[in-house]
């Protein structure tokens, strides 16, 4: 396990299954603009699977925006905090 993924294993996640704080277009087909956001999002929540789709889990967000600044008008077609005392709880740093 990485350093990365140790600090953030301390966080805790109140996740909202029921509503989704962020959607994307999964129909993007810009690589370049996909990329972006599997490089830059600190928690890893966008992967690129092997047909070069774009994979999303909102549950390890960190609500830090760094995807809504980048692809806010490509990509990301939703984005806002979670609802109530939903989403993260930083335990470190
Ligand atoms: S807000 Fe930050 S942590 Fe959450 S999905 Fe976007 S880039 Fe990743």
């Amino acid at each position: 396990m990485s350093k990365i993924e140790e600090k953030l294993g301390v966080n805790k996640y109140y996740v909202d299954e029921a509503v989704a704080h962020i959607e994307i277009n999964e129909n993007c087909g810009d690589l370049t603009e996909k990329m972006k956001l599997v490089n830059a999002c600190p928690a890893s929540c966008y992967t690129l699977r092997e047909d070069q789709t774009l994979a999303f889990d909102y549950a390890g967000c960190l609500e830090c925006g760094t995807c809504r600044i980048l692809c806010g008008n490509t990509i990301v077609k939703k984005w806002t905090y979670p609802a109530d005392t939903k989403g993260v709880e930083f335990r470190k740093g």
